[in-house]
């Protein structure tokens, strides 16, 4: 049994849920807390305005689709809230972008919010990090390589003497065209059977 260092994780989360430190942003940030003790950490962009109102990661349009992908490996999502660490590049709402959608964060807001992941690393030792989509998967995998090119494999990591497998996932939202094509849901259905098979996965849901 790994240390769980409860009372450290929900200081972090106070520290998270207060932080205002970027001006550029709309608060209050998003941070979710699971019920055990998590050995699989899901990153993604940032939340969105619905994520904000019901201080869920991946509560509307896109987290259907994301949790529909961990339907298909028999996890609901209420399951998955509840055993996964989930968080995001940046905790807070970045704004629309004027032409549509989400505005991507900027490079300072992603510095100012990466020690908070950081921490979360130190704090839970991840076994598995599922990374959902380029920003996120950037975090970990810095090289500027196609989607086509990171999805569908397993990439063993090294972070601060803390050592894990990253799974990457394309973004889940309904603005990506990535998985209109056929070859890419193949890549998708081939990261599922990987994350089926992690030892993250198989921590918490086997
Ligand atoms: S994006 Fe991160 S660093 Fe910036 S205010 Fe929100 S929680 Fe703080």
């Amino acid at each position: 049994m790994k240390y769980q260092d409860w009372a450290s994780l929900d200081r972090h989360l106070a520290q998270v849920w207060g932080c205002r430190i970027c001006p550029t942003v709309e608060p209050p940030p998003v941070a979710a807390r699971p019920d055990f003790w998590p050995r699989l950490m899901l990153v993604g962009q940032a939340p969105g305005p619905r994520e904000v109102v019901e201080q869920r990661p991946f509560a509307y349009t896109a987290g259907s689709r994301l949790f529909a992908w961990f339907n298909r490996l028999g996890v609901s999502e209420e399951e998955f809230r509840r055993r996964v660490w989930m968080c995001a590049v940046i905790r807070c709402f970045p704004g629309r972008a004027p032409q549509g959608g989400d505005r991507v964060p900027s490079p300072l807001e992603i510095a100012n919010c990466a020690p908070y992941l950081e921490e979360e690393i130190q704090l839970i030792r991840p076994a598995t990090v599922l990374a959902v989509g380029q920003l996120a998967i950037k975090k970990f995998l810095p090289e500027n390589v196609p989607l086509q090119e990171r999805v569908g494999k397993a990439f063993p990591v090294s972070h601060e003497a803390i050592e894990f497998d990253v799974i990457p996932l394309p973004h889940p939202s309904g603005r990506s065209t990535w998985l209109v094509k056929k070859e890419n849901q193949e890549l998708l259905n081939r990261a599922l059977e990987l994350l089926r098979g992690s030892v993250g996965w198989r921590e918490t849901f086997g």
